[in-house]
């Protein structure tokens, strides 16, 4: 499924990267199709187990397989709860219904992303890789209480303003030194893309915060969790980059951490 218009959204190595020696993908896609159905609502009347059919595969796959399985559907029955109670009560009027989707494309790279579908929904996504990827439950809620994190906190819309401002203070600009209206056109698309970048950290780290504060209120270990971020490769601090440093953000995670241990953040609060 394609849902990768304005998400938001972090990276890491590809699923090949992750599972080396499989020899065949559908095992892990059967099962992984089966585990969206139980995230989405349905009753499981059935482990997921019994509807694989046989295949080719290591046992040493297999069993990894089967625990990325167990591990999204658990910590997805245990986060979403959360995730939607936080957003009802942060939120006015935002659809807090959350949908989660793996995006089953083998050839993506380890990724998480949120957007909303056209009647607003929010959606949250994981690639097959990121399943394969995280060592950990808490990873897992870890990234999964981040993207959610950006819904609540209306990133999406507010990059999109950043970017209406400077595609038109950009196009602004050049038109007062006579430009034609191509280089106008030009000058307005590079002054979005600067726009959305412009607040782009700072909203990682907002989400940062407040995907501590959900994994933690789950009952999950938010700073187990965001050792992920410790082996993602770090962008650096570049001026207009996407993303901050990634010491910067296991260090907003720990300092978060250390406010709900001392009581300075209310559980569910
Ligand atoms: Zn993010």
């Amino acid at each position: 499924m394609l849902l990768r218009a304005k998400s938001l959204s972090w990276g890491k190595s590809s699923f090949r990267d992750a599972f080396p020696s499989m020899p065949s993908f559908r095992f892990l896609l059967v099962i992984l199709s089966l585990a969206v159905t139980l995230l989405s609502g349905c009753v499981p009347t059935m482990t997921p187990m019994q509807r694989v059919p046989q295949t080719e595969i290591s046992p040493e796959d297999r069993q990894r397989a089967e625990v990325a399985v167990a591990r999204l559907v658990a910590v997805g029955e245990r986060m979403e709860p959360q995730i939607e109670q936080e957003c009802r009560k942060r939120t006015r009027k935002l659809n807090c219904d959350y949908l989660f989707v793996v995006d089953d494309r083998l050839d993506l790279d380890a990724n998480a992303f949120q957007t909303t579908d056209r009647s607003g929904r929010p959606v949250i996504g994981v690639t097959l890789a990121m399943i394969a990827e995280v060592r950990n439950a808490d990873e897992l809620a870890f990234v999964i209480g981040h993207e959610a994190a950006h819904h609540i906190a209306g990133h999406i819309a507010a990059r999109e303003r950043d970017a209406a401002v400077g595609a038109a203070y950009m196009g602004r600009a050049v038109q007062a030194q006579g430009a034609d209206p191509l280089t106008v056109q030009r000058a307005r698309r590079i002054g979005a893309e600067i726009g959305s970048r412009l607040y782009s950290k700072d909203y990682e780290l907002e989400a940062d915060r407040l995907g501590t504060i959900i994994t933690w209120d789950a009952g999950y270990d938010p700073l187990k969790g965001a050792q992920f971020f410790l082996r993602l490769p770090d962008p650096g601090d570049k001026m207009l980059g996407t993303h901050p440093p990634n010491q910067l953000r296991f260090d907003v995670v720990r300092d978060t951490v250390a406010q709900l241990r001392a009581g300075k953040i209310p559980a569910g609060s």
